[in-house]
């Protein structure tokens, strides 16, 4: 591991101004805020990630869980993972998110981790990880390893010719379906970017992951309030039953009123080269009967446009039939 500067930040402001030295936000930042250290530590011993400076942001004031006046949660960035999949109101009126949180990781890791460094988790590519093989994401232009190499557990949505990488997290998946809001505090002031606009897919820049700027600070998100009477779970298929990222997972959100499906919200992760969002599933469901049929179809749209790789074909159908199976587990008492 390189030698690096060490400083703690005592308020956002601080933080984004120490943040702001950065060149980029992105792949290759000078400039690294760290809270649990769950990934960046990793990429750090791994000289993935190569920082001159880290700047501590566990002294800022952003660890709180807290109801808004017209509905829905804010969630604090330092919030550890167990605290939030832990927390009453969210195992009460967001399941999918609790279900997802604890099907992550490991306790332990779960105990360090923050729901703003969790937006951030970098892909689980062999290839990123691994300084000796050529990497668009980690080295614009070096080539992607993984197209034509082992690529079984790479996203089949939203890849280009220049990577295939999936985003590995299971809380973003929920937070997607759960229309979540991330509150970033910047040079320029705040602003709000629903969640389906902060994640990017690869493109021909793969390096560029998410809105962020240089000192950009993830202060907060919010959940809106859900209508009465949604039901909402995860599910995630992956090799072993624990500490073992998803070949694919599905979060789902769903209103069924008089056996019709009224409102429906889908994500998809293990598949997406981002947390990935199925609008063409919930057109599928909205207004039809909460049966098999109807579910099944819902997955055909959603993995129409569907790439796979050499190594991942299996996922198209796993794909498929892990959303069928959450639709069922999520309709089936209402
Ligand atoms: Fe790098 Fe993306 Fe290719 Fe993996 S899939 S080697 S992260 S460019």
């Amino acid at each position: 591991m390189d030698a690096f500067r060490y400083s703690r930040a005592d308020s956002v402001a601080q933080a984004v101004q120490a943040g702001s030295k950065s060149s980029t936000w992105q792949q290759g930042a000078t400039v690294r805020f760290v809270t649990g250290g769950t990934t960046l530590v990793d990429l750090m011993k791994l000289g993935v990630e190569r920082p001159q400076e880290l700047v501590d942001i566990n002294g800022l004031a952003l660890d709180k869980i807290e109801a808004l006046p017209g509905g829905g949660l804010r969630v604090g960035a330092l919030v550890r993972n167990s605290d939030m999949a832990h927390d009453a109101s969210v195992q009460r009126d967001y399941p999918v998110l609790s279900e997802a949180l604890l099907s992550g990781a490991s306790p332990q890791l779960r105990n360090m981790a923050t729901t703003g460094g969790n937006l951030l988790q970098r892909t689980r590519c062999v290839y990123f990880r691994d300084t000796a093989h050529a990497c668009n994401k980690r080295q614009s232009g070096s080539g992607c390893s993984a197209i034509g190499g082992f690529n079984r557990m790479m996203a089949i949505l939203g890849t280009s010719d220049k990577c295939i990488a999936s985003n590995p997290s299971d809380m973003n998946v929920a937070l997607t379906a759960l229309e979540a809001t991330v509150i970033i505090q910047g040079a320029k002031g705040e602003r709000k970017v629903p969640i389906h606009e902060f994640f990017l897919v690869p493109g021909e820049t793969p390096e560029r992951e998410n809105v962020m700027e240089s000192g950009d600070v993830i202060t907060a998100v919010t959940i809106p309030a859900l209508p009465a009477g949604t039901r909402s779970t995860y599910l995630k298929l992956r090799d072993r039953a624990a500490y073992e990222f998803a070949l694919s997972s599905a979060a789902v959100v769903v209103n069924v009123q008089g056996g019709k499906i009224h409102r429906a919200r889908i994500a998809m992760g293990g598949v997406g080269t981002k947390p990935w969002r199925s609008l063409e599933a919930e057109r599928a469901l909205e207004g039809k009967s909460a049966e098999p049929a109807v579910f099944r179809h819902a997955a055909e749209e959603a993995l129409r446009d569907a790439k796979p790789s050499s190594e991942n074909g299996f996922k198209v159908e796993l794909a498929k039939r892990c959303l069928v199976r959450t639709l069922t587990m999520a309709t089936r008492t209402a």
